[in-house]
């Protein structure tokens, strides 16, 4: 058989899974085995960045793409901070379709062997906010002291979340509502409103979110939801059917996890996983950083493509042609690659630009944000010995994880207890309480027993763990995470701090600071490739800018910036710019959003008269085992 090869462009996510599967699947029938790939065949990688997976493949800053772990100093025994995706969704394995989580995340960690570095990540169950110059923590939002809204039926009386579980119940009753993948898919196309209102009988794919929430909400209610939920990409105008199921992902209660070692230490053990891999399988590597995909085109049977090199991105420097292959990059990116390979002079068949292609790349809205980072000598942001902090980070929570019910056990608490807090029906496993005295109290209930006051200190002091908050501001800073002394280092007191974690509304606010006062724009934005690069240096002005908000939300409103104090390091992320222009994407409204996943992954399908063949621009991964799915469009944001 003649050997092949496979071409993967993006080394996110996306790519390097799909690098591994290749490698690794098994697949489901004979006619999977001659795809895959084998002793001489060659895997190539291509990417428009290069990323820091070792010291024989090093780069500008740490793996993961849109996924990017930042140490104080650039140091990985210090602190660190997540300036891009940072947290999952825990699956537990039940395979009934039911079980909620990022099954693919999951299961890569366990099978890289990174689960031992797996820890909650649990957001404050007492959030702190600061709306309309008014700071109030969730649980002292009440009727006596409503939010700064005026929200129609007292909906400012409680938590801005309501309006979230207001417009869901547009669809019955929240128990109505999907339970499985494939229910939600049906769903997806054929979910009416179901009760008494102006648009009973209307499909919600077709309403837009932000749409539906001002008429049910009213600009106040929606208004309040839109501030407070942190999130302004939650309530956007997209698809209100998917908005229904992906909003419930982030509103308190949900449990992530995250990596102790950073969150890109995912992608670092993937690509040594994949060289490995290809080594032991005789199957030729190779890997081009600082490479993009420029124009690509079918021609009979085979991909013929053109590359181009980060220094001048837009001239072609060779063509090159492959079996296969996958573009596993963002909508703004593969955007880029249509419109150069649109004015080719060629008699292939142009994939990327096919109307109906392009329809459904267009189902991807793009959401841009930003996020910065700060690094302290100290943290500030609880520390109650200031009489001037009066309102500090509502982090301190107690939670019982597997981790610490075996501390617990060596430390001869009994064991009748660890037993029953072990189970997950008693409400106490992996269950955050931000008093000690609610948590206590639950730890009693459930082992049916006053513990003893030793008792008592060895859980609080096993137990206790903090939050990352967040604290939720309308000030552009937006959210504010708190990320504490996380380094292996424990001796340095260096305390992280997402100063601001802004999606969609400011990024041009911040955007204008980067450059500060008394500079002109010497690069085009739409040539800053700052994301590939790496954390910039925040200028002077954006940090005052940041103090200032951070005083604000912490402090009170009448608070100066000098309030929060200099920070070690401070550094941005700017997911506005190329060649990402979005930190992520949600599906817009009047599509069919399963047909769309399925497809726009082997675009070739959606081209009348077009019979897939062994070749095509984009191939379905082979099927390998139950339980995994192949990276699918869905939007992933948190
Ligand atoms: C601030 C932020 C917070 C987030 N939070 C979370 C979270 O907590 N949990 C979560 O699950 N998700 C989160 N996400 C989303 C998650 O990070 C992304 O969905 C995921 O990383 C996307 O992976 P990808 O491989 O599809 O694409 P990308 O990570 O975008 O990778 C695409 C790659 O393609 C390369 N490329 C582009 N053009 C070309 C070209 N022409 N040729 C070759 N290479 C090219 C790029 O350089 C890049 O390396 C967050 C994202 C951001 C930005």
């Amino acid at each position: 058989m003649a050997s092949k090869t496979y071409s993967i462009f993006g080394v996110g996510a996306a790519g390097l899974y799909t690098a591994w599967r290749l490698l690794d699947g098994k697949p489901a029938g004979e006619g999977g085995k001659s795809k895959q790939l084998a002793q001489g065949d060659t895997l190539e990688l291509y990417d428009w960045g290069k990323y820091d997976f070792s010291g024989d493949f090093p780069g500008s800053r740490a793996p993961g793409a849109r996924a990017c772990t930042w140490h104080y100093k650039d140091d990985k025994n210090s602190s660190y901070l997540e300036l891009g995706g940072m947290r999952y969704s825990d699956w537990t394995g039940d395979n009934d379709g039911k079980a909620g989580g990022h099954r693919v995340v999951t299961t890569v960690i366990d099978q890289l062997g990174l689960k031992q570095y797996s820890v909650p990540f649990n957001t404050s169950p007492n959030p702190l906010f600061y709306l309309r110059t008014k700071n109030m923590y969730l649980a002292g939002i009440t009727s006596a002291n409503p939010a700064p809204y005026h929200v129609d039926h007292y909906g400012a009386d409680d938590s801005p979340d309501t309006g979230f579980t207001t417009v869901e119940l547009l669809a019955g009753t929240a128990a109505r509502l999907p339970q499985t993948r494939v229910a939600w898919c049906e769903f997806y196309q054929h979910g009416k409103i179901e009760v008494d209102v102006a648009q009973k009988g209307q499909l919600f794919k077709d309403i837009g979110y932000w749409n539906l929430m001002f008429d049910q909400l009213g600009s106040e209610g929606f208004g309040y939801v839109s501030d407070g939920n942190g999130y302004t990409s939650n309530v956007i105008n997209w698809n209100s059917a998917v908005a229904l199921q992906s909003n419930n992902e982030f509103t308190p209660g949900t449990e992530y996890k995250t990596l102790t070692t950073g969150y890109s230490s995912i992608f670092g053990a993937l690509f040594e996983a994949i060289v490995k891999l290809a080594e032991a399988k005789g199957v030729s590597f190779e890997y081009h950083p600082d490479m993009r995909l420029h124009s690509i085109l079918k021609i009979g049977d085979g991909i013929r493509y053109a590359i181009a090199t980060r220094k001048n991105p837009n001239k072609k420097s060779a063509t090159r042609t492959t079996n296969a292959a996958w573009l596993a990059m963002p909508r703004y990116a593969i955007d880029l690659v249509a419109q150069a390979t649109r004015y080719e002079d060629h008699d292939g068949l142009d994939v990327l630009n096919h109307q109906k292609v392009q329809l459904y790349l267009e189902s991807a809205i793009m959401q841009p944000c930003y996020k910065v980072g700060m690094f302290f000598d100290k943290e500030w942001s609880t520390d109650t010995s200031n009489s001037a902090l009066q309102y500090p980070a509502p982090i301190l929570a107690y939670e019982v994880t597997l981790q610490v019910a075996d501390a617990l056990a060596s430390q001869g608490f009994p064991s009748g207890y660890i037993t029953v807090m072990k189970k997950k029906s008693s409400g106490i496993l992996e269950t955050p309480f931000s008093s000690a005295a609610d948590f206590i109290h639950a730890v009693e209930r459930a082992v049916g027993e006053r513990l003893t006051v030793q008792q008592e200190e060895q859980l609080l002091a096993a137990a206790k763990r903090n939050t990352i908050g967040p604290s939720v501001t309308d000030t552009p800073i937006r959210q504010v995470v708190y990320f504490g002394n996380n380094g292996h280092d424990h001796g340095q007191n260096v305390f992280g701090l997402l100063a601001s974690y802004d999606d969609e509304m400011y990024t041009g606010f911040w955007q204008d600071l980067e450059l500060g006062p008394d500079r002109e724009r010497k690069i085009p934005i739409s040539d800053d490739m700052q994301p590939l690069d790496g954390p910039r240096e925040a200028p002077p002005i954006m940090v005052k800018m940041l103090r200032s908000q951070l005083a604000a939300v912490h402090f009170g409103p009448q608070s100066d910036y000098t309030a929060v104090p200099e920070p070690l390091e401070t550094r941005y992320m700017d997911w506005s710019l190329p060649p990402f222009n979005a930190g992520y994407h949600a599906y817009a409204a009047h599509y069919d959003v399963c047909d769309v996943q399925q497809k726009i992954r082997k675009p070739s399908q959606l081209i009348d008269g077009l019979t897939p063949t062994s070749s095509s621009s984009a191939r379905p991964i082979p099927t390998i085992k139950p339980g995994w799915r192949a990276p699918s469009a869905r939007r992933s944001r948190c």
